[in-house]
């Protein structure tokens, strides 16, 4: 560090804004550190490159400012020189800015000119590691870079020899005496030229290898094969960047070590298709058994277009034995209402509460509620059936959607003294789908879509029509079943139990006979 940068840093205002240099890791957004992810939330601007998982630019604080620097053969890219004096320009101006770049900031990311720059116009920065793409392939791939028997060092080395023409800029000799494991970046569209070379200089053409695309996510590669192969398997594969080239015998043990590409839904992409806010309950599962889970509402839910209905069941509250609710939303929807009306949970004195399964009984147990009675099935016909009896003579409350099934007060009806039904809130269906998932959906690049609900269902046969037969289908009771199959889809499985662990089990089960068989 030169003085004179000292001196700037020191005397850097407090109105002055500062650069944070950041990696955001390989891929998996969780493979963001901590520090990341706390300057991200106070940044005022977010510098990002294409490599960075769009998922991370969530944590950016809401209202952040967000400027991609561009992609390969989609956007125009952004010089060095243009990055550089934007992020001097933010600075100056007072703003807080993350400079967001894919692995760790020092491996390969030009991050020395970026610093050179920022300390000859004084302008303040940190910079936070992050997992550069060799680590993430080592946990990843199960190639341990230095296993103790194989290797006893490591040498990251760049492909991209186009940069100032000489190739020789590589030293292949010492290269290929390196007492250690060899890893390329950049290195997918130069290896017909830097593996002759590395081979010529004395490695030897059949050390074991590998190429490692897009490690941590869930399409990872890996495809192990000689040095010598390297060319031609990138040739024959139209294998594309972002890949590592590993060389070296810890490769020889990886397949046995590996564990991303062996989850049961490893290279499968699952559509879910619940309101939003709802869908974590199935996206989290299911990242877990190692599919690329897309999210795309088929529903929208909304509060009643009157609220008066509900109001007045509520302020009768206590005439009423049963409250009966078909689903969590109803849950929600109807105790905000009356937590809003400024009553608490003692209003409903000794009401009976009924749900129609276990993600209801659960939004029920978050208010501190238990439910007195639930079905054996979940379905909206069992609970009617078991309620029946309980209800004889009683007055019932029914909380349900704008356009949930009839069935509870239809069988009720000639049992209990009186059936209420109030429209807790709308569910909507949404018009029309984000453009790169349709786009996925017509190609056949969607593996399954969920459909947890009949509403879901007649949604999604709107909004992508026939497509939506070229991915396999996973409905998550008999009924929503019946109304794929009206609507002319046959579904692939169907939940033994209508909840979503039951329906991840279904494809699970499909997935795993399925390879078993193969
Ligand atoms: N700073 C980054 C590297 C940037 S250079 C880091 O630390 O990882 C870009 C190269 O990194 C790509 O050409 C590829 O070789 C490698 N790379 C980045 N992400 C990768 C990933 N998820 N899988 C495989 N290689 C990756």
């Amino acid at each position: 560090m030169t003085d004179q940068a000292h001196d700037h840093r020191q005397s850097k205002s407090p109105a002055s804004g500062k650069v944070y240099l950041v990696g955001a890791g390989p891929g998996a957004a969780e493979l963001i550190t901590l520090r990341a992810l706390h300057v991200l939330g106070r940044a005022d601007v977010v510098l990002y490159d294409y490599l960075v998982n769009p998922r991370i630019l969530r944590y950016a604080r809401s209202g952040a400012e967000l400027i991609s620097l561009g992609q390969h053969g989609a956007t125009r890219i952004w010089s060095q020189h243009e990055i550089n004096e934007q992020m001097v320009a933010l600075a100056q101006a007072g703003k807080t800015v993350v400079r967001l770049k894919g692995g760790d900031p020092a491996v390969f990311g030009r991050l020395a000119d970026e610093l050179d720059y920022l300390c000859e116009h004084g302008v303040a920065f940190e910079v936070v590691p992050g997992v550069t793409a060799a680590s993430a392939m080592s946990a990843y791939a199960g190639i341990v870079l230095t296993e103790r028997d194989a290797a006893s060092a490591v040498a990251l080395v760049t492909g991209q020899l186009s940069d100032q023409a000489p190739h020789e800029r590589l030293d292949y000799r010492a290269l290929a005496a390196f007492p250690g494991t060899l890893v390329f970046y950049m290195g997918v569209t130069t290896a017909h030229r830097w593996v002759p070379a590395l081979i010529a200089a004395g490695k030897d053409p059949k050390t074991p290898a590998a190429l490692v695309r897009r490690c941590s996510l869930p399409n990872q590669l890996v495809i192990r094969c000689a040095l010598k192969e390297i060319p031609d398997q990138i040739r024959s594969r139209r294998l594309r960047p972002p890949a590592l080239v590993v060389i070296g015998s810890v490769v020889t043990a990886s397949d046995r070590r590996s564990w991303f590409e062996h989850l049961p839904l490893a290279g499968r992409s699952v559509l879910v298709t619940r309101p939003e806010g709802q869908a974590e309950e199935l996206l989290w599962p299911l990242s877990e058994l190692g599919a690329d889970v897309l999210v795309q509402p088929a529903i929208r839910i909304e509060p009643p277009e009157s609220w008066e209905p509900v109001d007045q069941a509520i302020a009768r509250i206590g005439d009423f034995a049963w409250i009966v609710f078909s689903s969590s939303n109803g849950v929600q929807f109807f105790l905000n209402r009356l937590r809003d009306l400024g009553r608490d949970w003692r209003a409903l004195g000794p009401c009976r509460l009924a749900a129609v399964g276990p993600g209801t009984a659960r939004a029920l147990a978050a208010y501190g509620l238990l439910c007195d009675l639930q079905p054996p099935r979940f379905t909206a016909d069992d609970l009617a059936r078991a309620l029946k009896h309980l209800a004889m003579g009683q007055r019932v409350l029914l909380v349900r959607a704008s356009r949930g099934r009839d069935v509870l007060r239809e069988e009720l009806a000639g049992v209990a003294a009186e059936v209420v039904q109030v429209v807790a809130y709308r569910s909507l269906d949404v018009e029309r789908p984000d453009a790169q998932i349709a786009r996925r959906l017509a190609e056949g690049r969607v593996d399954w879509v969920t459909v947890t609900s009949s509403a879901i269902a007649r949604s999604l046969a709107t909004l992508f029509g026939t497509d939506l037969a070229k991915a396999k289908l996973a409905s998550i009771s008999p009924i929503t079943s019946g109304v794929l199959r009206q609507l002319g889809f046959e579904p692939a499985v169907e939940a033994t139990a209508a909840t979503m662990p039951s329906l991840i089990d279904a494809i699970v089960r499909f997935e795993t006979t399925r390879s078993s068989d193969a």
